[in-house]
């Protein structure tokens, strides 16, 4: 196992570890280091001769004069037999290995027992005779009579048909025949009228079901998503493609399951409301049979239950989002034990509200991580990415509620995928969804219907656009600069938008203040916005000024997402 050591201040000393055993050099163990240069190292561990009684969890801890660090590796049996073993019929995983059977009827013919070919049991010693012709079938084998010959019932003996009875016997069959085809008669009739009942009984409960379903769709809607009476209209009319909800969300979970111990969790990569998000790698997920960087959501330690509901519920909304390139790609879950895991892929940039942070003059110190500022056109190309995120989003039939820039995460290519579905709702056929739960909300990038009715809808994802887009501008400002909750509801409820900022050219501004239209209705829809977007992006002209940006105008504040109303 190696570990690549770069540290500045220079390394003092590593130390390996089993679970929490110190590892020191014996006969089975040896550690080294190799120095590349002053700062840079290699520290090897070689274990030799390795058993199951190695297998664990590995850490190696390197101290330096202002703290340490630690990477792990882990020592595991795997499930070979997922990774496509030549075995073309059974295979069963076994200690660091893995053994392929074959069914009944097939034995191995190659040397490296992997290939399973169908045995001749009419040659085998062992098998059944045949009494007259045997072929060999896939994996068994049949017996005939030749002409003149009848079967016998234990499907070896064949029976002369010169001895199978005189004529009594035949006048006796003959009458057993007339019986045997009058009760033949009978039993039709009997499963025709059976078959008839019971496709008119199909039909009835068909009929009825559909009438029911007519007159609670609604209602079984509401029980997860209430309306309210100011929008019931809307949802009557679209309540006709009202996907069944509640009983899709186990069935389909199961079918993405990863096995857990697949997975190595890492470094946490940030977290939000109630979630956490850690870096990690999974072997195999994407079926090449490599360790691969992902990105495992779960509860916090300490998560209650319904906390763990909020994990499922965004899992079910994240499952139902097709690929796009510009929303972060679901990848499986472990769910069959807690803490439950939502995998997805990692994305190197992490997000965008911090991404546009470290982007501010000030942050541009010589110690600060190497980060290249973004252009004035790479900040359009962000909001472009947001915006056709958002209208595949929309397309699905999903509202996100929590549109901001902490949730949108950043490639270094400046591509955005959308992420945090904690809050998404499915809205399919009623488009609103009215929340009637409490729990932190993301106040500043909320439209004065959400505020004052906790109403939520595609028109209210767009609202929130504006505002990231405002936060795009001002490299991750938080929104109405030194207003306190009860402020911003007061002046948004009222009417007021936020300013414009100095830097950004008109024409960029009206797209913001477009979103934040008073009626939902006179908001443009995303695939507007996106058309808008690359129209601003194809001319020439720089909406945003960042040579003229005043850094402190906009302050930063940490936590907005934890604000209540
Ligand atoms: P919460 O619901 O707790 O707000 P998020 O899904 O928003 O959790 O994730 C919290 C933070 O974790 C994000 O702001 C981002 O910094 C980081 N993060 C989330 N998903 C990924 C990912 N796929 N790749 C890299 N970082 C991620
Ligand atoms: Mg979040």
């Amino acid at each position: 196992m190696k570990c690549h050591i770069w540290s500045y201040p220079h390394p003092s000393y590593t130390v390996w570890k089993l679970e929490d055993s110190l590892l020191s050099s014996s006969s089975r163990y040896k550690t080294e280091i190799m120095g590349l240069n002053p700062i840079e190292q290699d520290s090897l561990l070689t274990i030799s001769s390795i058993t199951t009684d190695d297998f664990g969890v590995y850490a190696c801890r390197v101290y330096n004069t202002i703290g340490s660090a630690m990477a792990i590796h882990i020592i595991q049996d795997v499930n070979e037999c997922s990774y496509n073993p030549p075995c073309n019929q059974g295979c069963k995983n076994s200690i660091g290995s893995y053994i392929c059977v074959c069914n009944d009827g097939y034995a191995f013919t190659n040397e490296s027992l992997t290939y399973c070919e169908d045995i001749n049991e009419c040659i085998k010693p062992e098998t059944q005779t045949c009494a007259q012709i045997c072929t060999n079938l896939n994996g068994s084998f049949l017996c005939s009579c030749k002409d003149g010959y009848t079967i016998e019932s234990n499907n070896y003996d064949c029976k002369n048909n010169m001895d199978l009875g005189s004529g009594e016997e035949r006048e006796t069959d003959q009458l057993s025949m007339e019986i045997t085809s009058e009760t033949l008669y009978t039993v039709i009739g009997v499963c025709a009228g059976g078959l008839l009942a019971i496709v008119l009984l199909i039909l009835t409960a068909i009929y009825c079901r559909r009438r029911t379903l007519q007159e609670d769709e609604c209602d079984g809607f509401k029980s997860v998503f209430s309306t309210n009476v100011a929008y019931e209209q809307s949802v009557v009319k679209d309540a006709g493609n009202l996907n069944c909800y509640l009983s899709n969300i186990n069935n389909s979970i199961l079918k993405d399951e990863f096995p857990r111990q697949r997975l190595q969790l890492g470094i946490d990569l940030g977290h939000g409301r109630f979630g956490k998000v850690m870096m990690a790698r999974a072997l195999n997920i994407s079926g090449h049979g490599n360790w691969e960087m992902v990105a495992v959501k779960t509860c916090r330690g300490s998560a209650s239950d319904c906390e763990k509901e909020d994990l499922i519920q965004e899992l079910d909304v994240m499952r139902k989002i097709p690929k796009h390139e510009n929303i972060v790609l679901y990848l499986g879950c472990c769910t069959k034990q807690d803490p439950v895991y939502i995998l997805m892929e990692y994305v190197k940039g992490g997000n965008l509200q911090s991404y546009l942070r470290k982007c501010r003059p000030s942050q541009q110190t010589a110690t600060s991580e190497e980060i290249s500022p973004p252009s004035a056109k790479d900040l359009k190309m962000i909001s472009l990415g947001v915006a056709r995120g958002m209208s595949n989003l929309h397309t699905c039939g999903i509202i996100h509620r929590d549109l901001s820039a902490r949730n949108i995460l950043i490639t270094p290519n400046f591509t955005c995928k959308i992420c945090d579905f904690g809050l998404s709702r499915d809205v399919e056929g009623c488009d609103v969804y009215e929340r009637t739960s409490k729990g932190p909300l993301p106040i500043r990038w909320m439209a004065p219907e959400s505020l004052n009715d906790q109403m939520f809808t595609k028109k209210t994802d767009v609202w929130s656009y504006g505002v990231l887009l405002w936060e795009i501008v001002t490299l991750g400002a938080t929104p109405y600069p030194g207003m306190t909750v009860r402020e911003v509801i007061q002046d948004v409820t009222m009417g007021k938008w936020l300013q414009k900022p100095f830097h950004c050219k008109q024409e960029l501004y009206l797209l913001m203040t477009r979103c934040w239209g008073s009626e939902p209705a006179s908001r443009p829809t995303f695939k507007e916005i996106v058309c808008d977007v690359e129209s601003l992006l194809s001319q020439e002209a720089e909406y945003i000024e960042l040579n003229t940006y005043q850094e402190d105008k906009y302050n930063m504040l940490e936590n907005t997402s934890d604000e209540r109303v």
